[in-house]
This record gives C-alpha cells, sequence and structure tokens, in this order.
C-alpha cells in the first residue's frame, strides 16, 4: 500500500469540502461469489465490508450497486464516446473483517489523516487478495464503520478507493444530519465524491487552473467542486485524456433506465436489483460472533 499512501489527496479533499460545503430485496444472485474475482478484463469492484461488530444491511449493498450504476451511467454520458469503466456482475461483493468497526479509526497507520484510509485499505485488499495498482481491478471498499472527524473518510488513488459509513446511510436515507463537517449532505453529493474518488483511483486529478486558483478554473468539474452539485458536474478534456486511454473504460451498455441518485434504493432500474451483489460466507471461526441478516 505504500503506493497509495504516498499520493493520496484525501486530507486536501477533507479541507477543500469543508469549505465548499457547508425493499424489496432480490436475493436470488446471492451466494454464488466466494472465491474473489473471476473476470480476467480489468473492472471496477465495489466491495461492502462489514466489520465483525456488524451485520449484513442488504439495502446498503443495493445502495452502493446502484450508486455505481449511475455514476456509470455517468461516465458515459459524460464522455460521449460509447465507453464507460466496467463493473463487476454482481455488482457488489459483501466480505467480512475480523475487525471491529472502530479498529479502523483508532488504530495508528501512517499520516493520521490517513490512518483510516490506510487501515480500510490494507484489510480490504488482503480480504479480496488484491493491490493497489491492479492493472485487472479497481477496488472500491465502503466499510460499515466511521471514521474520527480530520480522518479523510473519503479518499481515492492508485486504483483504491475508500468511503465511511456516512455514505451508506446517505445512500439509503438513514442520516439527516453530518456527523463530521466534510461528510456528505445527501445522497447525490455522496455519489458524487463517491465518482471523485474513483477519478483519482483512475489516475484523474483536480484541474490544474483550480489548483493555481487562475480565473478559468473549471469549477463545475466533478474532480473539484463538482462533486457536491452532482449529477450537476462536468469531466474536463484532460479527464477525457486520461479515462480515454484507461483499460477499464470499454465500449459498454450501462443501464439505459434513467434514475436518481437522490433515492438509490426505491427507483431502481430492472436490471439493478437483480444481480445487485453476491455474498461471501464469513469464516467458519467467526460464524457465531454474528448471525448474518442474510443466509445462504
Ligand atoms: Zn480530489
Amino acid at each position: 500500500m505504500s503506493g497509495a499512501r504516498g499520493t493520496m489527496s484525501g486530507a486536501r479533499h477533507a479541507r477543500r469540502r469543508a469549505r465548499a460545503l457547508g425493499a424489496t430485496l432480490l436475493l436470488a444472485a446471492a451466494c454464488s461469489d466466494t472465491a474473489g474475482p473471476s473476470e480476467q478484463s480489468p473492472v471496477v469492484r465495489a466491495v461492502y465490508l462489514v466489520p465483525a461488530n456488524r451485520t449484513v444491511d442488504a439495502s446498503y449493498a443495493i445502495g452502493i450497486a446502484n450508486a455505481m450504476r449511475h455514476l456509470q451511467r455517468w461516465y458515459f454520458d459524460g464522455l460521449g464516446t460509447g465507453r464507460t469503466f466496467v463493473l463487476t456482475d454482481p455488482v457488489v461483493s459483501v466480505r467480512h473483517s475480523s475487525h471491529t468497526a472502530d479498529w479502523y479509526a483508532a488504530t495508528p497507520n501512517g499520516d493520521p489523516v490517513r490512518a483510516f484510509f490506510n487501515n480500510v485499505a490494507d484489510d480490504g485488499l488482503a480480504i479480496v487478495g488484491g493491490r493497489a495498482n491492479d492493472p485487472t481491478s479497481v477496488w472500491v471498499f465502503f466499510v460499515d464503520a466511521d471514521r474520527a472527524c480530520g480522518q479523510a473518510g473519503a479518499a481515492g488513488t492508485s486504483g483504491v478507493a475508500v468511503f465511511t459509513a456516512s455514505y451508506l446511510r446517505r445512500f439509503t436515507g438513514r442520516v439527516s444530519a453530518v456527523a463530521c463537517v466534510d461528510d456528505p449532505t445527501a445522497s447525490c453529493p455522496a455519489v458524487g465524491a463517491v465518482g471523485h474518488e474513483v477519478g483519482h483511483a483512475f489516475g484523474l486529478h483536480h484541474p490544474a487552473a483550480c489548483e493555481a486558483g487562475t480565473a478559468d478554473c473549471p469549477a463545475n468539474a466533478l474532480l473539484w467542486l463538482g462533486h457536491t452539485t452532482y449529477p450537476a458536474a462536468v469531466l474536463t478534456t484532460d479527464d477525457w485524456k486520461v479515462l480515454g486511454a484507461s483499460p477499464f473504460f470499454r465500449q459498454t451498455s450501462p443501464s439505459a433506465e434513467a434514475f436518481s441518485c437522490s433515492n438509490l434504493l426505491a427507483p431502481a432500474p430492472s436490471a439493478g436489483l437483480r444481480r445487485a451483489f453476491s455474498l461471501a460466507m464469513r469464516p467458519p471461526a467467526a460464524a457465531s460472533a454474528a448471525a448474518p441478516v442474510l443466509a445462504c
């Protein structure tokens, strides 16, 4: 994970956001994916990471799946080339951690601001058998755990992105207040923040003019402040160049059915819930620690 740590920009995001912002469950597809990656072509792998003292919440998995599908469509429309990133099928893999929820924020791991990211990335990559800068996988971890305010709660770099439980709660409409000043304030900005950080994981950078503070800064760029007004945001010409050369972006047909990022659970696209997620069974040694909500 040293590569990820070296270039992560989550701390800057946290400060910038602080300035800028103020079921039906279809389970037929569950239980099949327990062995890890199966696709050989580069894909984006969304992982719902369940700490040892949490139970699987199916609505979280569906919220993640539809957030990723919303972004897949948004990038498709933004590029206009018939390409977008490719997701796994099912979109989300549910994986269990041996760590409790408070471990991620409380355990020192490098720069204190980056400790939560580093812990989730290290733990998640070990569980899935992945790594940073994996040529065949961009790993997107959603962990049902909270950071300490001041730690980066949404960050992406080098093929890995990490998001706290604040995002899961926003996806499912379970919270009205923010726990930390730079937490997402609503579902669409939460999806936009995922798009921003996953963009970093793809190799996108903040617009140079914005970093330089010049007047031609495209403030509505997704990789600047556009994530706060998502889906009203844009990709820049520099983004097009990077994504046009990315092996993760291929000719793909994302969901043709429009749905709102403001409610990721209700008007689900017909293809959306059919195979939203798969479950990895809890290891036998920990099977008695918590009863899973869903059983295969
Ligand atoms: Zn950023």
